[in-house]
This record gives structure tokens, sequence and C-alpha cells, in this order.
């Protein structure tokens, strides 16, 4: 039985879960925050219920003993279910790394050094890739990158029409993000229609809090709407997504905002906070159909960018063959996955209402028609799996 753990850390917080491979079945999982606090938090949950402590936890050193404990005291016992390896998530690889690879010395450099890229989120990893080699130090331990699986992108869909010069000293190109999550969507979805992945052409709508849309050509990712950073592309939660960068040196010259300001504004309150001041799509949906004209707004704008990106990918692949919606929005909101596809019957997709509207909770459900030419999927991720996947097949292909 191999058991692996996925960790999970930001700068003040990780979250993990010790999964048995096998059966994909999640033993434990947990999250220890605010780290660096006076009172820091830790919840470990179980298949025997949810047990909460709080305390300072001075760093993420100190936070995995909080976690080992909790293991100790609550179960299960790492003794009887000891990890084969760790597996951690890691935001930014660069264009250096393109698959999930055993982290050494030199691969944390690495993941130093590109944090020039993710000021906000490899720092964070690389914390807790030090404190969790520290805490188990006979197992390997491997970066599985949000970057990774974009890295097959031909040069004309990463490369911006931007000074070379200027681009290159700064590598400013196309990364991707949500690799993990596109992934694991797009080889369940070729699993589910029993046909094999490399003859497969499929969009996945990735649509949580985050969201991004990639273009996938035999398991291969050959465009993807997040590009430098995770900004960019559909309107999200809380981030605008495409925007005419003139608008960013019109708010520096004319209403004078600050660097920091226009991040702030840009990735924490545009997107459908910014227009309708809510992200929970539950709300939106419900004041929309009690008449409120910004939060219909919102959801208009929000389903039109999808059936823009819907209408390029589809035209990027030459027709597609799948097309999934995954994450909190993808798979949960009817009406937001009809819209995405609106107008699209002339190539060959024909969403069914009443499948569409009676989508089971947590299982691959066909949405589209039975005669649509191209099978449309809710398909649930699970990025910690996909992690645990990956690390176990690097850590056991390693010589030792
Ligand atoms: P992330 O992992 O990016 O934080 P999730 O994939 O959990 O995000 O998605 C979060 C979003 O999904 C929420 O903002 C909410 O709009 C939406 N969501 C989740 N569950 C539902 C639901 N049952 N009905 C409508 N919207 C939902």
């Amino acid at each position: 039985m191999a058991v692996v753990l996925v960790v999970n850390s930001g700068s003040s917080s990780f979250k993990y879960q010790l999964i048995e491979i096998d059966g994909e079945e999640v033993l434990a999982s947990g999250l220890v925050e605010r780290i660096g606090e006076e009172r820091g938090r830790a919840e470990h949950v179980t298949a025997g219920g949810t047990t909460e402590t709080t305390a300072e936890i001075r760093d993420h050193t100190a936070g995995f003993g909080v976690m080992l404990e909790a293991f100790a005291a609550h179960g299960p016992s790492l003794e009887e279910h000891p990890p084969t390896a760790v597996g951690h998530r890691v935001v930014h690889g660069g264009a250096r790394f393109f698959e999930a690879t055993v982290i050494t010395p030199l691969v944390e450099i690495n993941i130093d050094e590109l944090a020039v890229l993710a000021p906000l989120h490899n720092p964070g990893a690389l914390q807790g890739i030090r404190a969790a080699r520290a805490a188990f130090e006979s197992i390997p331990h491997v970066a599985v990158f949000d970057t990774a699986f974009h890295q097959s992108m031909p040069p004309e869909a990463y490369t911006y029409a931007l000074d070379r010069e200027t681009a290159d000293k700064h590598r400013i190109r196309r990364y991707g993000f949500h690799g993990t999550s596109h992934k694991f969507v797009s080889e369940a979805a070729a699993a589910h229609l029993e046909r094999p992945l490399t003859g497969l052409k499929q969009i996945v709508f990735h649509l949580g809090n985050g969201a991004s849309v990639t273009a996938i050509d035999g398991g291969r990712s050959v465009e993807t709407s997040m590009g430098f950073t995770p900004l960019e592309g559909l309107v999200m939660g809380t981030r605008t997504g495409d925007l005419d960068p003139a608008i960013l040196l019109h708010l520096q010259r004319r209403a004078q905002l600050s660097t920091d300001e226009i991040d702030d504004l840009l990735n924490k309150k545009s997107g459908l906070v910014g227009l309708a001041g809510a992200n929970d799509m539950r709300d939106l949906t419900s004041r929309a159909e009690a008449g409120d004209d910004r939060a219909q707004l919102a959801i208009d704008v929000y389903t039109h960018r999808l059936r823009a990106y819907a209408g390029a990918y589809l035209a990027q692949l030459g027709g597609a063959d799948v097309v999934s919606f995954t994450a909190g929005i993808g798979e949960n909101v009817a009406h937001i996955r009809a819209s995405a596809l609106r107008g699209l019957e002339f190539a060959g997709v024909r969403v069914d209402p009443d499948r569409n509207s009676s989508v089971r909770r947590g299982a691959i459900t066909r949405i589209s028609t039975d005669d649509s030419r191209v099978a449309v999927l809710v398909v649930p991720t699970d990025e910690e799996v996909e992690i645990a996947r990956q690390t176990l097949a690097v850590a056991s292909a390693r010589v030792p």
C-alpha cells in the first residue's frame, strides 16, 4: 500500500492530505494556519472527526511539529501508514521545470530563484519544503509545479508580442497555471469516455475562485488563458482577467495610483467582486434572479469571456472532442456552463438542459446530448490526488 503526504504551503499556512494511492483514499487531511502570529490554529480531519488546536506556531517547522502531534494523537498512525514520499505543490516552475521533480538542494535554489516570478507563492512553498524535509528526512520530497503541464505549449502560444530583448531579459512569456488540475481533468475525461488520451482534442474550463481554460491536444497543453501570472485570461472571483494594458498606464498617470495600489485593484478588487461586490456565484445567481442589474451584468461579462475563449480554442484545435468543466463554479453552476457554450452548436457542441441541471456531485457526468459531436462533461477536479500520483511516479522512478 503506497501512501503519499501532499503538502500545499503558503507563507503563513499549509494544508496537507495523507493519501493512500491505490484506492485514492484520503486517510487524513488538515490545515495549519496563522503561522508566525500570536495565536496559530491547526485542524486535523480523519474518518473519526475533526480536531482543532490553537497555540503559537512560530514557523513552518513548528507547524509540522503540530501536524505530527495531531497524527500521533488522533491518527491515522504514521508508523502504520508510513508515507513513501512527500509531494509539494509549487506554483511557479518557470521555464526550468517541465515535470514533477525530486527536490534536491539545487532544486530548492531554483524554486527560490523563481520567486522573482511568483513573489507571493514560491517563498511560502519553499518554507514548507524545508520544514517538511526536516520532519521527514529519510523519504523523497517531490515538487509538483502548477506551470509544468503548460511547458508543452508551442512558442507561438507562449510568446507575447513584446520587444524580444526586454521579454528575454525579464523572462516575460506565458507560463500558464492550474496545470495539475487541467492534467487531472483531461486524463479523467479520457478515461471516462474510454478513449485514448493521445487521440483527443480537449478544452478544460477550471472555474474556481481563480479561473483558467486550457486547450489540450493529445494530452499536451497547447494553449492556456493564464499567462505570465495568474491574472490573465478569464474573469475571476477578484481578478480582472484580460485587460488593455494601457489602462494601467492611464491609472498611473491620471489617477496617480501607485504600483501596489494597481496590483491590489487588479488582483483583489476586480473580477466578480469588482463588478457586483461578491464572488460567490450562489449569491450572484440569486441576486440576478431577483432583478439585481449589477449581479446580472457581472454574470454576463463572466460568460461572455468564457464563450470568447471557447470559440478561440475550438479554432486553435480545429474543433474539439471533449469540453470539460471543473472546480467550484464549473462543477456546481449549470447556468454558467450553459451560457459558456451557447451558440456553439455549429461546432458540434450541444448541451442537454436536463442533464446539465441534474449533475451528481462528485461524479463525472456527461451533460451533452447523445447526438452532440463534442462530449461535454462535468469532471470534479482533485489536485491533491494528482500531486500524489505524480509524486509517487517520480519518487519510485528515482535511482536510490
Ligand atoms: P478555489 O479553489 O479557486 O478557491 P473553488 O474551486 O473552491 O475555488 O471555487 C470557489 C467558487 O466556487 C466560489 O467562489 C463559488 O462562487 C463557487 N461555488 C462553489 N460551490 C458552489 C455551489 N454549490 N453553487 C454555486 N457556486 C459555487
